[in-house]
């Protein structure tokens, strides 16, 4: 039960300073569109031009602190998120839907990255090359870009923000933060945790707004860095606003139409499990949740009717019950969206297995939530609901024949994120491994269950080539090669020669 926790006062943080409370928009509970979360600012132009001002201005002194402070800061705020990991985990549950039992997994997958950055303070920073001359050294060093914007979505509102503010700090980046405008309160949270553990004013502004903001952040040349995460549409948007700035960096990871393949040698319990937790953990929402799941034809009959009674018993409702599968989904604009998949597969010839739709689990209560969509569809050129990020409990089920077709099936989308296969083949897992087109490939596991230690992104409409957590240290610094002669002349590489007629003057 929730603790009907008064309202929110939202703020911008902009050097340091909190702006006065503003209420120009509401954060409500999708478990019931009654709770009211917070009210926030929707910051206007000039705040948003300040916020990139005062990261600029925090900038030379951050990235002159050493490494190893600026990774102790780190530290302190893990040690706050250990302190508020309960209280972070239900605000977060009341804001977005999530389980509570998610949202705890997802603050602790929070701290992971804040640990791991602490950890990788002390890590090495460059290489050490040999040169072609013997009195040379030569050093290859990273720089931070600058000004980094973190622009996220709702449905990871802690652990995907710290995927990328983590990093970009830790490199000596200076931040402006836009949450969602779906998870404010959550994104205002962690902002005053970094301004808890000492991270230095101007280094974490925050903004809040909705897409309107987000896109005065990126339109601002003040900004070298943006990291993205969110739809495919937006991120578009975000790489074509920034084509047209020479030094800009966008690191997008963006939607996707991940898949679970279950091969004729699958261990069935297995695959039924890891097909479930694909397609319908946080209703579905997230990033890599499986729209559909590729069965060998051989099993398709008998793991439809288990997959089916599975989907059937999954319990949604109050995200704070811990005993519930998962709770709503965002707004009632993704309710519309996803019954509207859920009507087009079935003019697209699909076979219906689970009638899912509006569900009222909570009594008296209003809020979105919807039962699992399960049907079976063949495949065949042209059927959107296969191929389209429907971003809810909405799942195909594809049968296959070869292991070349489950690929064919498997890549005939435009996105390419997650993708799991279920073999006990080691030959079969490889050929997987190698002809599908994927960010984060399981064996024997759910499409889903990310760790913050390994690069997070993907390939085609999901991702443009610079993954996040500890991927993203490439995108937020750019490598210099640093050449020192310790010879007292001059010896140039690939025979150069440094004649001078008549020598210097
Ligand atoms: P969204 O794209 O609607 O919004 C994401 C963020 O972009 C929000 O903060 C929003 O205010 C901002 N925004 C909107 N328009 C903008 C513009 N024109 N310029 C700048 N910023 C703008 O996404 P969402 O609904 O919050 O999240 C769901 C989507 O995110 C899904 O497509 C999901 O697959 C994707 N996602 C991807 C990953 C990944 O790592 N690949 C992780 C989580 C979610």
């Amino acid at each position: 039960m929730s603790l009907m926790l008064p309202p929110v006062r939202g703020q911008l943080a902009i050097a340091g300073e909190w702006t006065s409370a503003r209420d120009d928009f509401t954060s409500l509970s999708p478990a019931n569109l009654a709770e009211v979360i917070g009210t926030f600012p929707n910051a206007t132009a000039g705040e948003v031009a300040d916020a990139v001002r005062a990261a600029r201005a925090a900038f030379p002194g951050w990235r002159r602190t050493s490494r190893i402070l600026r990774a102790e800061c780190f530290d302190r705020l893990a040690q706050l998120i250990k302190r508020d990991t309960d209280a972070l985990a239900h605000l977060m549950a009341r804001e977005c839907g999530k389980n509570i039992t998610e949202c705890r997994a997802e603050v602790v997958e929070g701290l992971h990255m804040v640990q791991y950055v602490f950890g990788t303070g002390r890590m090495p920073v460059g290489e050490v090359l040999a040169s072609e001359i013997a009195e040379k050294d030569v050093f290859v060093r990273r720089k931070p870009w600058g000004v980094v914007a973190v622009i996220t979505p709702w449905n990871f509102p802690f652990a995907v923000p710290l995927w990328m503010l983590g990093p970009s700090l830790l490199e000596g980046n200076t931040c402006v933060f836009k949450p969602s405008e779906d998870t404010p309160a959550i994104g205002q949270r962690l902002v005053e945790l970094f301004a808890e553990a000492g991270f230095p004013a101007g280094t974490v502004n925050l903004l809040h707004g909705d897409g309107s903001v987000g896109e005065a952040l990126v339109r601002d040349p003040g900004v070298n860095v943006v990291c993205f995460t969110g739809s495919y549409e937006v991120g578009k948007r975000i790489q074509e606003l920034s084509a047209g700035l020479h030094d800009r960096i966008v690191a997008a990871e963006m939607g996707s139409k991940s898949a679970v393949i279950v091969c004729e040698d699958a261990r069935f319990d297995l695959a039924v499990t890891a097909g479930i937790i694909s397609g319908f953990k946080t209703s579905g929402q997230r990033c890599v949740s499986a729209g559909r799941v590729i069965v060998h034809e051989s099993l398709i009959d008998r793991y439809a009717k288990a997959f089916a009674e599975t989907a059937r018993r999954l319990k949604f409702g109050d995200p704070l019950d811990p005993h519930n599968f998962a709770g709503p989904v965002i707004h009632e604009g993704a309710v519309e969206k996803v019954l509207s998949y859920n009507a087009l597969a079935k003019k697209e010839g699909a076979t219906v297995l689970v009638e899912g739709g509006e569900i009222h689990p909570v009594a008296g209560s209003k809020g979105c939530f919807l039962s699992p969509f399960v049907y079976r569809q063949e495949a065949k050129p042209d059927v959107r609901t296969v191929r389209e990020e429907v971003f809810g409990p909405h799942v195909a089920l594809i049968p296959f024949k070869t292991d070349e077709e489950a690929v064919r099936i498997y890549n005939d989308t435009d996105y390419g994120l997650s993708m799991a296969v279920i073999t006990e083949s080691y030959r079969r897992m490889r050929f997987f491994r190698d002809e599908c087109e994927y960010g984060m490939g399981y064996v024997n596991l759910p499409c889903i269950g990310a760790e913050v230690h390994l690069p997070f992104g993907g390939v085609k409409k999901s991702g443009n080539g610079h993954p996040s957590a500890a991927g993203l240290v490439d995108a937020v610094t750019h490598k210099t090669a640093w050449t020192v002669n310790h010879g007292t002349e001059i010896k140039m590489a690939q025979g150069l020669t440094t004649n001078i007629e008549g020598g210097p003057a």
